[in-house]
């Protein structure tokens, strides 16, 4: 029933993150890894005497997305984008790194790609992943554009998370910050031309057991708009979307949440498709109608500090209330 009704309404939906005339993927029933005990959400509340979240600072993020972006252009195959790793990685020094390097056949040719993955071994069993992606749209690579919040804000946010996670190890599941590559669509987005770094990561990690292990997949994208409103994508898990907007309430910032519904595609469904619950925090509705999304216009002041120490909090939040079992 749930499956059925899932699939009727993406069908429905238009692939508001990318391209409104593509298909919505369809999940693939019965390739879980091990059967998931399904909770609730209030049982994920955190108890009065749990640890507190995790403190981050919006205003250091919004630093580092300005610095990330003044790095230029980092498309595919671009010397923007090779420095755009090098900035990512000379940020996450003291962490365990990970580096997935492959080449993929793209609807544009050959391309090199690297998911860069920052490990922070937690106490508990288990994983929680905090993903987003840094590399920006190939077909723009001719223009000014620099992705400031498409890519920038968060990689600003994760940098920000990465650093007080050096110095304030988790308490509770490990946590994972994966920089995913080529994301965006490098002819015209459709299932086949997208999330290229996502689908060769979440089949490396269905086969190696490393899905099995991963309590809660989180994804940020275009979290950085000075006008926040994060939809809620009808293609992650619910109840993962439901845990995320319980702790948006109790950080009393669940006005920015969820007022809106659409079914979006972004690098979280073949993660969602190896059996791993997992949720799109992502507001597209970027300046009046998304005028700003994938123009020169997406640029750091359309963002601010503000909506990234809100989006930041709330994320901090839910993985305190992840780590409640
Ligand atoms: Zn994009």
């Amino acid at each position: 029933m749930f499956l059925t009704l899932l699939l009727a309404a993406t069908t429905l939906l238009t692939g508001a993150c990318r391209d409104s005339s593509s298909t919505p993927k369809t999940a693939k029933a019965g390739q879980q890894a091990a059967p998931r005990v399904e909770l609730r959400a209030e049982e994920y509340d955190p108890k009065p005497d749990a640890p507190p979240a995790l403190k981050i600072s919006g205003q250091r993020a919004y630093q580092n997305l300005k610095d990330f972006v003044s790095l230029g252009p980092r498309p595919i195959g671009s010397e923007g984008h090779e420095k755009a790793e090098l900035f990512i990685l000379s940020h996450l020094e003291g962490a365990q790194i990970e580096q997935d390097k492959f080449n993929a056949q793209t609807a544009a040719g050959r391309f090199a790609m690297n998911n860069i993955i920052a490990k922070f071994a937690g106490k508990k069993d288990g994983i929680i992943v905090l993903a987003g992606h840094y590399d920006t749209n190939l077909p723009l690579k001719n223009t000014t554009f620099v992705g400031a919040n498409d890519g920038g804000s968060n990689v600003g946010l994760m940098l920000e998370i990465a650093s007080q996670l050096r110095q304030q190890p988790p308490e509770g599941y490990s946590i994972w910050l994966l920089f995913t590559d080529g994301e965006e669509a490098t002819v015209n987005w459709t299932d086949a031309d997208s999330v290229y770094g996502s689908k060769h990561l979440a089949k490396r990690w269905e086969g190696d057991g490393t899905a099995a292990k991963i309590k809660a997949f989180l994804l940020l994208d275009m979290i950085g708009d000075k006008d926040l409103d994060v939809f809620r994508d009808t293609n992650s898990t619910p109840w993962l979307l439901d845990v995320v907007y319980r702790a948006a309430q109790r950080t009393h910032q669940q006005t920015h949440f969820f007022a809106t519904s659409n079914g979006i595609m972004d690098d979280h469904l073949p993660f969602r498709d190896a059996g791993i619950p997992v949720a799109d925090i992502i507001d597209l509705n970027y300046g009046f109608d998304n005028i700003y999304h994938h123009t020169t216009q997406d640029t750091p002041d359309k963002c601010s500090a503000a909506s990234l120490q809100i989006v930041g909090d709330v994320v901090m939040e839910t993985i305190r209330a992840l780590n409640t079992h």
